[in-house]
């Protein structure tokens, strides 16, 4: 497997364009701590630009005029060369600036981003207003139009995954995008600007802008050309990315952070419970917003529980990513190993007894990979227990019974995710019903579908990503009154 890199410029109007700055940064394979790529830095000036073409193809040129049919045959290209691609070099540039493990983007992660591209496909035909009977003298009708030019900006954990969770409905409901990926992981995006002028996406339609946060993300929330944003990050880059939005009233669409719990109930099946929660906090190196970084036991089961988790995550060594049975890989970057070892630390002194990993490891002598790593015996008012670490780190809270477990689960800002192990059904509804979170897994973990509405509770953020849902998220709806008399 070659990395073939993509155009390292910015996307603008349907061209690859230098930056405006004159300037480039790195992008760093974790794995190996080889920089692969430079890539431009986009500064204000180039959000002017990208929205101007935003802004061209949204009210005139070929998308404006283009029939709903022929923009879900357009999304579904998408999708179907991103599949194509897929073997070729997606997956291997994804895993090369991410240091995820190849089996993840080539078999999970890529195939869902087109998977998500086939089912807005689906929506573009089906975005419509209704009649509405008012009164006997008038025609009173609703019109779903697009929201306008919406600025994408999302994180370096699913890199190209949560851009397309946003440009999908966003291209469905005839919408342009300005797309500011991570400045970590900015190669998939790019390569998905190349795929999108091999589709024939018209120019203007779809701009990546890679660069900073403050400089360009920051730029775009503030532009007054942009009408809304679609944000996936940290919960208090969220925070203040809505102060920022405030003043030009932009709508915004915020997936932040996570701290999700894990419940396993006395009756459950342990084998499979164990599985749920090494891949619930393992999946992604726990670089994942909705991992089940808190681990939840009933006592009466804990010993026999945790010796069996202990016993398979011994057999989780972190590896080459690009090897097809590595199953953990690099995390993204060296300032994010030290702040997940930063907390291993901050775990032993509050007095959790760390039972796995705790270290770092290195691949051929390189790379910023963690081994997986169990606490057990957390106390929820524990650091490692409320903040969010993002990283292979899973936190073992016992508690007594079901009223106890919804109760500690709870006891949380955040509110994306849960899951509850159970064989009682009635156990099962009533703990899901009880858990503040946009997700409730019953007897699984992570997983996903495009259909299914992905969002947080609390905050963890608001709107919804995927599903039907999505589509009220890049619409706006026009009343029309037609008087008859
Ligand atoms: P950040 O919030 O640091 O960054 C996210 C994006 O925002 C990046 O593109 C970043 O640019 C940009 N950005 C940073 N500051 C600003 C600003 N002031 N104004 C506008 N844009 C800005 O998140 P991370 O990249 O660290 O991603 C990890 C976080 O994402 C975790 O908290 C995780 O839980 C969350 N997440 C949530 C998901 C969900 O669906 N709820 C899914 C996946 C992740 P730059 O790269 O230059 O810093």
């Amino acid at each position: 497997m070659s990395l073939r890199l993509p155009k390292t410029d910015l996307f603008i109007d349907g061209q690859w364009t230098p930056p405006s700055t004159g300037k480039s940064f790195d992008v760093v394979n974790p794995a190996t701590e080889e920089v692969i790529a430079k890539v431009a830095s986009a500064g204000a000036a180039d959000v002017d630009r990208a929205v101007a073409a935003a802004r061209k193809a949204l009210e005139e040129g070929p998308w404006a005029k283009m029939a709903a049919k022929d923009r879900a045959k357009l999304i579904w290209k998408l999708g179907e060369l991103l599949l194509k691609y897929n073997e070729g070099d997606v997956a291997v540039l994804e895993t090369a600036h991410n240091g995820k493990p190849i089996f993840e983007s080539q078999y999970v992660d890529i195939p869902h981003s087109a998977e998500c591209l086939f089912y807005f496909a689906g929506w573009a035909t089906k975005i419509h207003g209704e009649t509405i009977p008012t009164a006997p003298d008038a025609f009173t009708y609703t019109l779903r139009e697009p929201l306008g030019v919406v600025g994408a900006i999302t994180p370096w954990n699913f890199p190209l995954m949560l851009g397309i969770w946003k440009v999908a409905p966003a291209l469905a409901a005839g919408n342009t995008i300005v797309w500011k990926p991570a400045s970590l992981t900015p190669l998939t995006a790019l390569r998905f600007a190349e795929i999108s002028q091999e589709a024939g996406l018209p120019p203007g339609v779809l701009n990546v802008l890679t660069g900073f946060g403050l400089e360009v993300g920051g730029a775009m929330v503030r532009h007054p050309g942009i009408d809304k944003i679609a944000f996936t990050g940290e919960t208090k880059t969220g925070v203040q990315l809505m102060k920022d939005a405030a003043d030009s009233l932009k709508r915004v669409t915020l997936e932040l952070g996570g701290k999700s719990p894990n419940i396993v109930l006395a009756d459950a099946d342990l084998e499979a419970a164990v599985r749920g929660a090494t891949n619930g906090i393992f999946y992604g190196k726990g670089e994942v917003c909705a991992a089940g970084s808190r681990l939840l036991v009933e006592e009466k089961i804990h010993d026999e529980f945790m010796a069996k988790l202990v016993d398979r995550v011994a057999k989780l060594v972190p590896a080459d990513p690009m090897h097809p049975k590595t199953r953990l890989g690099a995390l993204v970057s060296k300032k994010q190993m030290e702040t997940v070892l930063s907390y291993v630390e901050a775990g032993k002194k509050e007095g959790a007894k760390l039972v796995a990993g705790g270290k770092r490891f290195d691949v051929g002598g390189k790379g910023y990979f963690v081994k997986p790593t169990v606490f057990d015996g957390v106390a929820n008012d524990m650091r490692i227990a409320r903040e969010e670490i993002f990283g292979p780190v899973l936190a073992t809270i016992p508690f007594k019974d079901a009223e106890d477990a919804a109760a500690k689960a709870n006891a949380t800002v955040y509110g994306l995710a849960a899951a509850v192990w159970t064989k009682d059904v009635k156990k099962a509804h009533t703990i899901a019903r009880r858990l503040k979170a946009g997700t409730v897994w019953v007897n699984a973990y992570n997983l996903y579908d495009n259909a299914l509405p992905f969002g947080g509770y609390k905050q963890s953020g608001f709107g919804r990503e995927c599903g039907a849902s999505a589509i009220e998220h890049y619409t706006q709806l026009k009343s029309v009154w037609v008087s008859l008399t």
